[in-house]
């Protein structure tokens, strides 16, 4: 069985999900009728606190679904310039919505300093896109933002008379590992998106979170867009399964990634970098990239390895303790 480290979105279903899937009650969800997909997005908007929620084929469409109902053709967004919504998403918001990201450089913490915000902000003046909307991420690089700060940046935000999105694609790892609840976390935010298909396990699936005139207009851009699917109440059976048994399990998957690190630390020419939740990542030096690949590879681990020196590893449901301890094992040898 492969250790495979590259992220939390490789997991497979268990037996247990599949038997949860098997028996989905279904319907046309294009057509509103699937109750399964309608008990996800009232379960995950009453966890959040929102009006009412949608359910989405991915996190990338959620996220530039949540672009387009705060933004406008010739409007900006306030973005990390390391964000998942800014750099990860084949700059959808700009070529799907014209939409043009403001990116913003990240504090080591993974904020956004308010200071370099306001200077972002463009006045109202016909040589300027039009500043509409902020969009934070939580979890970024597995950190989470302190909650002071997203407060802060909310009501910055607000008193600019700017949206604030949230991209929570983690956001249960944010809550587990701040002991903090979701809601309370996605409370500042104006919508949310929550991926179901990353640390919580589910195959496919996100939710977008907002009130009911946003969730109007996103269901409009997701037909648009290709992403009303039919009997999706399959898919969100897998999300509720997950929702009522990997959410508190996740304090595993940090500490796991907390016992690689240590695993790793000291070891001859791979520097542990930072790890929060469930990441680990590690300065390797560029010329020994494709052996420590192949040593790895051979050993029965998969890591995401291109050819930049930082490597990012990803605990998760399939990863258990004697996995954690193999792979730090194939760590140790290549490095001896
Ligand atoms: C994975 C991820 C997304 C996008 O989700 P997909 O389902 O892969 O499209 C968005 N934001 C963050 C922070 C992510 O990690």
């Amino acid at each position: 069985m492969t250790i495979d480290l590259r992220s939390d979105t490789v997991t497979r279903p268990s037996a247990a999900m599949r038997a949860a899937i098997a028996a989905a009650e279904v319907g046309d969800d294009v057509y509103g009728e699937d109750p399964t997909v309608a008990r996800l997005e009232r379960r995950l908007a009453d966890d959040l606190g929102f009006e009412t929620g949608l359910f989405l084929p991915s996190g990338t469409q959620s996220n530039l679904i949540a672009l387009l109902c705060h933004c406008r053709r010739g409007d900006e967004y306030l973005v990390g310039m390391e964000a998942h919504t800014y750099k990860y998403e084949g700059g959808g918001a700009a070529v799907l919505g014209s939409i043009q990201p403001q990116p913003i450089v990240h504090a080591p913490d993974g904020t956004l300093p308010l200071d370099a915000l306001e200077r972002a902000v463009k006045p109202d003046d016909p040589h300027f896109a039009r500043t509409r909307l902020l969009a934070l991420e939580n979890t970024w690089h597995g950190r989470v933002l302190p909650q002071d700060y997203v407060v802060a940046a909310a009501a910055w935000a607000r008193g600019r008379g700017l949206a604030v999105h949230l991209d929570g694609a983690r956001l249960f790892n944010a809550a587990v590992a701040s002991g903090r609840p979701p809601r309370e976390l996605a409370a500042p935010f104006d919508s949310v998106s929550v991926c179901l298909s990353k640390g919580l396990g589910a195959p496919v699936g996100s939710v977008l979170l907002g009130d009911a005139a946003l969730i109007g207009e996103a269901r409009r851009w997701r037909k648009m867009l290709g992403g009303g699917l039919r009997q999706s109440g399959l898919l969100a059976a897998a999300a509720l399964y997950a929702l009522d048994h990997h959410v508190e399990r996740l304090a595993q998957d940090h500490a796991r990634a907390a016992r690689l690190a240590a695993l790793l630390h000291g070891l001859d020419g791979i520097a542990v970098a930072a790890q929060h939740t469930n990441m680990v990542f590690i300065e390797v030096d560029a010329s020994r990239l494709r052996a420590l690949d192949a040593h790895l590879q051979a050993h029965g681990v998969r890591a995401s390895i291109g050819y930049l020196p930082t490597v990012r590893l990803v605990t998760h449901l399939d990863i258990d303790d004697a996995a954690i301890e193999a792979a730090g094992a194939a760590f140790r040898s290549f490095a001896a």
